[in-house]
């Protein structure tokens, strides 16, 4: 028999569930708000993972798509903007740092700037203006800029809680999603293992045509009920622990990274990331290489002068993902998929990319399901193993010597897709060739910015006759260059920019 998906029950409701509620009510409910019913159960007992404050510019279509404003997230959360990454004591550990921006290399697609540049470690400066304007500490835009619009490209830092919650009234107010406010007990299963119902502590059975699994690390429905395996990356990835801390701002004035800050441990990193009104900082470890008090005490002495008056919140992690995303009639979206140190902030986009798949793939006829499942399976696998390796990508150039290091270096622990990208980038570095599919979420320049930004040079003249493109390559990196100083002259600093446009933005209102 064959019938429409016109019921979908998200439980959990964490930043996974609400921007899975929001992404899906926007595209089906508000059209075909009689035919078509979002139901998200949270649990109140169940507390959410609470961290998680750093988006790809990806997060811009999405607020539009959902009917977020800029002015309301930034409000609401505290929200500041990010340009990237910064990457600090990846190479020696001696203040060396690389940024790994939002922008895309200047003429990138028409010429490939890596064998004209001065020296290698300057290709991020000498192809694009954001390294300057994240040193700078600017705002990718002036007042005279439209909401959504950039000089430089961005994604934001908010406060995760807030965020959730403001996704939350969106979608209780504005989307018609029904909220129920309860713990799931126990999930029925049929003998064809398909989700029958779920039953709730207090407010009895619920049932729907697709199940979305948002319990983040518990994997109530899709690893616990439906029983698909856990596929473990930590022989690859080593971190599996961190420590969270919220740091006020030693003065109110003092200006926001416009980036988040990766700073190399001993045996892990430390994130730094700046709201508007405070910091959030955080150490992802390796249990099997630095204890919690070890831990603790690096990220006490990052922080410096205060610190003792503020208490580390501590996360354990299994760094993986599940086999299957997509089972029957129950899909995983977040951490209830799996999660990998948050390095490169992958966990939210993703959250977008699986919402938005299942939103604009919800098969009309309920028979179609497996065909869209295997689908979303195969994508969703290719996209972890992407990630997986270009997280990787960070750790094994490194010239770090402390055994944390020396491990992510042992070619026993990098997959071999990604030796074999090494072997030949050996002689003519990353290039569009290598990014072919349309599932790609890393593409060339992020990883010519690793590479470069870790010292890695190319042995350009192994094919010397083939860079032949010194007076092009040299124009757009002069180009690049005007463009820098342009923008370091006509864009405010990045805390004067949010304070002034939240204030006139607030006169229009
Ligand atoms: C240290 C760390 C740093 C991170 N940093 C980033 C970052 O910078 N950028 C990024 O993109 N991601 C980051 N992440 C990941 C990000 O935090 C998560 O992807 C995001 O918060 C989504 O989590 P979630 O909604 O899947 O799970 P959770 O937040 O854990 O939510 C789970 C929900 O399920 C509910 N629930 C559980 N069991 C039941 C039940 N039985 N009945 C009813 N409800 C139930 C809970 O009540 C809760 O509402 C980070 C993660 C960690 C650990």
């Amino acid at each position: 028999m064959s019938s429409k998906v016109k019921e979908i029950v998200i439980v959990g409701g964490g930043t996974a569930g609400w921007l899975s509620a929001a992404i899906i009510a926007a595209y089906h409910q508000k059209a075909n708000p009689e035919q078509f019913k979002v139901t998200l159960v949270e649990s109140s007992d169940i507390p959410t993972v609470g961290v998680g404050e750093g988006t790809w510019p990806t997060m811009k279509n999405t607020l539009q798509q959902i009917g977020i404003s800029e002015y309301d997230l930034f409000q609401h959360c505290h929200a500041a903007f990010k340009q990237g990454g910064k990457f600090v004591n990846w190479v020696h550990g001696n203040n060396d740092f690389y940024y790994h921006p939002f922008t895309l290399p200047l003429g990138y697609g028409r010429i490939d700037l890596a064998p004209y540049v001065s020296r290698i470690e300057n290709f991020a400066i000498d192809s694009n203006f954001q390294y300057k304007i994240g040193e700078a500490g600017l705002a990718p835009r002036t007042l005279a800029d439209a909401e959504y619009q950039g000089q430089c490209n961005y994604g934001y830092h908010l406060d995760a809680g807030a965020f959730a919650d403001l996704l939350k009234q969106h979608c209780i107010n504005k989307l018609k999603v029904k909220h129920i406010v309860d713990t799931v007990k126990n999930v029925h299963l049929s003998p064809q293992q398909h989700i029958d119902k779920i039953e709730l502590e207090i407010k009895g059975n619920l049932t729907a045509d697709l199940y979305i699994d948002c319990t983040g690390f518990s994997s109530l429905l899709l690893g616990k009920a439906l029983d698909v395996p856990f596929k473990k990356t930590d022989d690859v990835l080593f971190n599996d622990s961190a420590l969270a801390m919220q740091i006020p701002y030693k003065e109110s004035q003092q200006n926001i990274a416009c980036h988040t800050i990766a700073t190399a441990q001993n045996a892990g990193w430390i994130w730094d990331i700046g709201l508007t009104n405070r910091r959030g900082v955080g150490h992802v470890y390796a249990s099997k290489f630095l204890s919690d008090d070890e831990a603790e005490a690096n990220l006490r002495s990052y922080i410096g002068e205060g610190s003792e008056d503020l208490d580390a919140r501590k996360i354990t992690f299994q760094s993986g993902h599940r086999k299957q995303f997509w089972k029957n009639n129950c899909v995983a979206v977040g951490m209830s998929a799996g999660f990998v140190e948050p390095l490169e902030a992958t966990a939210i986009m993703l959250v977008e990319i699986s919402a938005r798949y299942i939103a604009e793939n919800l098969p009309a006829d309920n028979n179609l399901m497996p065909i869209v499942a295997k689908r979303f399976n195969q994508q969703m696998d290719y996209r972890w193993q992407r990630i997986i390796d270009f997280l990787k990508f960070h750790y094994m150039l490194t010239k770090r010597q402390e055994p944390y290091w020396l491990a992510h270096c042992d070619k026993r622990s990098i997959p071999e897709s990604l030796q074999e990208d090494l072997s030949i980038w050996k002689y003519r570095g990353p290039t569009l060739a290598d990014f072919t599919s349309s599932n790609e979420l890393f593409p060339a320049a992020s990883y010519q910015y690793v590479l470069y930004g870790m010292e890695f040079k190319p042995d350009f003249d192994k094919q010397a006759y083939l860079y032949d493109q010194s007076a092009q390559a040299e124009k757009v990196i002069g180009r690049n260059h005007q463009l820098t100083e342009q923008m370091l002259s006509s864009l405010p600093s990045h805390r004067d920019y949010i304070e002034s446009w939240l204030a006139t933005s607030n006169k229009r209102v």
